[in-house]
């Protein structure tokens, strides 16, 4: 079982999400633990205070080293166990950070038997000091700036909750998707009504021959990724492919090409 401790300002705002779907299975049913810790109840004045002013200036507020140690070593030292001796990843949640991704997710989800502590930021972010102690890992989920760790945190409980061992309905659909292999996009798929005026499912699609429904599949996830995502077109087999899959989208008939997303003007790039 994957736990996670959580060190957040806000632990409300994950009510809603986490009572939600596949992650909201895993947790219920025992596979993922969270647990949250509010460097707020480490403060000891009044008015309960985690962030000051930055030295040197500059907009915004920065949260505090001392309620963040604190509330890390609780983690800690509440299993009895000194920061070197637990084998728990003290994460920090930054635009800074490594990029999150499929591979990692997966990597998370299939993990048994692991406890990590994440720290969401808030406001101008954390104290450097902090980080430079305590962080093991900084982690982003995209080049842009959050207004908080928590958002960032939802984006990847959910990605790896697809992985969790009993969360997902259907075992297989995760594996089936768009990134498995870090490869290929998903290719499209559909469902009733048949019809829509402009749009024709292929043929081959109802033929139910599975062998060749396959093939279908593999050719159209070669082709959307080239069009969508050329970048991740990185493996030589599947390139070597392409040729084939352009043939066979041009072998469809307009109105089944449009069905899957593309368009002849898109096949007559490709093969640039
Ligand atoms: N001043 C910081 C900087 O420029 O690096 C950004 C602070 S941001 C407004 C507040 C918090 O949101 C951060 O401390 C971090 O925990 C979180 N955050 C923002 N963007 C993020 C991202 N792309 N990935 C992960 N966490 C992010």
């Amino acid at each position: 079982m994957l736990k996670i401790n959580i060190i957040t300002l806000f632990p409300d705002f994950f009510d809603s999400p986490l009572k939600t779907g596949v992650l909201g299975r895993a947790i219920s049913s025992g596979l993922l633990k969270l647990r949250f810790v509010n460097p707020r109840d480490f403060t000891e004045d009044v008015h309960k205070t985690v962030d000051d002013t930055p030295f040197g200036g500059g907009d915004g507020m920065v949260m505090m080293y001392e309620p963040l140690k604190k509330a890390v070593d609780f983690l800690l030292t509440s299993q009895n166990k000194s920061k070197k001796e637990v084998k728990q990843k003290t994460i920090y949640l930054s635009p800074q950070g490594k990029k999150w991704d499929y591979q990692k997710a997966r990597e998370w989800g299939e993990k048994d038997n692991e406890e990590k502590i994440i720290i969401c930021g808030r406001y101008a972010g954390v104290d450097q000091r902090f980080i430079s102690e305590y962080v093991e890992e900084e982690i982003s989920v995209g080049d842009y700036v959050l207004t908080g760790g928590e958002t960032a945190l939802l984006v990847i409980l959910d990605s790896i909750s697809r992985f969790i061992k009993g969360a997902l309905g259907n075992e297989s659909s995760a594996v089936n998707e768009s990134f498995e292999q870090g490869q290929l996009l998903e290719a499209p798929q559909w469902t009733r009504p048949r019809e829509i005026s402009g749009y024709k499912i292929p043929e081959i699609v109802l033929s139910g021959h599975h062998k060749n429904i396959k093939q279908f599949q593999y050719f159209m996830s070669i082709l959307i990724t080239a069009v969508k995502r050329p970048d991740l077109l990185s493996n030589n087999v599947i390139k070597k492919n392409l040729p084939e899959a352009i043939n066979m989208a041009e072998s469809l008939s307009k109105e089944e090409l449009k069905s899957c997303g593309l368009l002849p003007e898109s096949l007559n790039l490709l093969k640039q």
